[in-house]
């Protein structure tokens, strides 16, 4: 496969394609104009169960809200025309779709950029799967039904691995035999779209935190934390797989690898039953017995959804630390993603721990979700909305334009 394109002004999609849902944003892009903007955005969920479509306008109007049970036969891949069909029966008529734009979890140790999907770069993903094997299979199934439907759509990879190959290999090594680091046990990190997309919003808006020493922490239903030296990524809490670090939704974050092969001899513990409990069982809905959700988990008072909460704040606490020394201090804190965007209660229980580094929030404007909401004295802690879909559609734009001046 081989794009000879031009781009002119249009629509964009860009895609994250799960197990049982699937994310979308539709943005008018208009390359001369360098400007791209968003026009509507949606989800189809419950996949396989109770398929539902819900999508609303950049406005805030609604466009959609309607079950799609009767056109689901139970996997994503199926449904995924019918998306297309009407993501392209609802764009203005003069903004036909140029393009489309994937997060795909893993880019492996060699893909360090957003990359244009080929028959070759599909191989090469392909290979990555067993690192991946609960998000990769999916992203790769969406690429795969969009250039089967639309061959003439130009598709671009954006991985979340990538922002993270400027670490040094002390962050990404595990301290295993080296022939098993040769053999690509390492430590890649995640949610790189999301890093990558504060990084540049702060050397835009918050110049001064850019060029410091700045911890970013993703906290949303799954977790993680970057430190971020001058903007780029030295060191993160997720390693080899969206599994390490800080306790998530139903991921348990770091564990003694002592416990697994204990599982596995004691309970008689197979791969699928101990990716079940890691993956589905673990986190906050694990320790709650209650729920992954946040939201619920702050509303309720009994003393294990209190001490999931516990967990969640320290751990996190605990990582700004070990990260803040990965880059030999700190200078700012960031909070994004949904806890981090949202929750004033979690953001005052992690900040609570870190007093002792200088930490200290004022109260009226972290309940305010203000951008910045530490006191005039404090060590600056920020609020910044992360939106990995737009880092996505740029990567799009900037990799399909580059190739039409080339
Ligand atoms: P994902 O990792 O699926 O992208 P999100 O970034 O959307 O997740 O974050 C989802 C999490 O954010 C959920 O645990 C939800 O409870 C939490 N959340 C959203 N809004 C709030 C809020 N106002 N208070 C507490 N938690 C919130």
């Amino acid at each position: 496969m081989t794009f000879s394109y031009s781009m002119k002004r249009g629509a964009l999609l860009v895609l994250n394609s799960g197990s049982s849902s699937v994310k979308f944003t539709v943005f008018e892009v208009d390359p001369g104009e360098e400007q791209i903007m968003p026009l509507f955005s949606g989800q189809l969920t419950g996949i396989g169960t109770d398929a539902h479509l819900s999508a609303k306008a950049a406005t805030g109007e609604r466009m959609a809200d309607e079950s799609w049970a009767e056109r689901d036969s139970g996997d994503v891949p199926a449904l995924l025309p019918s998306l297309l069909a009407w993501v392209e029966e609802h764009l203005p008529p003069d903004l036909p779709l140029l393009a489309a734009g994937h997060r795909v979890v893993h880019g492996g140790a060699n893909l360090r950029h957003p990359a244009m999907i080929t028959d070759h770069l599909l191989g090469e993903l392909e290979t990555l799967i067993p690192l991946a094997p609960l998000h990769e299979p999916q992203n790769l199934a969406a690429i795969k039904v969009l250039a089967d439907n639309r061959s003439d759509l130009p598709q671009v990879a954006c991985f979340d691995t990538a922002f993270h190959h400027t670490q040094p290999r002390t962050s990404t090594t595990y301290a295993i035999p080296r022939h098993l680091t040769d053999a690509g046990i390492r430590r890649y990190g995640f949610h790189g779209l999301s890093y990558e997309y504060i990084a540049r919003h702060m050397e835009t808006h918050l110049p001064q935190l850019a060029s410091g020493r700045v911890v970013v922490a993703h906290l949303g239903n799954g977790s993680s934390l970057c430190a971020l030296n001058r903007g780029a990524s030295v060191d993160t809490s997720m390693g080899f797989s969206v599994l390490e670090g800080v306790p998530m939704g139903t991921r348990p974050g770091n564990l003694d690898p002592g416990i697994l092969i204990y599982l596995m001899r004691k309970f008689e513990m197979d791969a699928d039953a101990l990716e079940h409990l890691l993956y589905h069982q673990s986190g906050l809905l694990g320790v709650s017995g209650v729920s992954n959700d946040m939201r619920v988990l702050l509303s309720r008072d009994d003393d294990n959804s209190r001490e999931a909460v516990d967990l969640f704040c320290i751990r996190t606490a605990k990582e700004i630390c070990s990260l803040a020394c990965s880059m030999g201090g700190l200078d700012a804190l960031v909070f994004t993603a949904g806890i981090g965007e949202h929750s004033a209660e979690i953001r005052a229980r992690i900040c609570g721990h870190l007093k002792w580094i200088g930490v200290d929030l004022d109260k009226d404007l972290n309940k305010d979700d203000a951008t910045r909401i530490s006191t005039a004295a404090s060590l600056p802690v920020h609020v910044i909305p992360t939106n990995e879909e737009l880092m996505i559609a740029r990567h799009t734009v900037d990799l399909l334009t580059m190739r039409n001046a080339a």
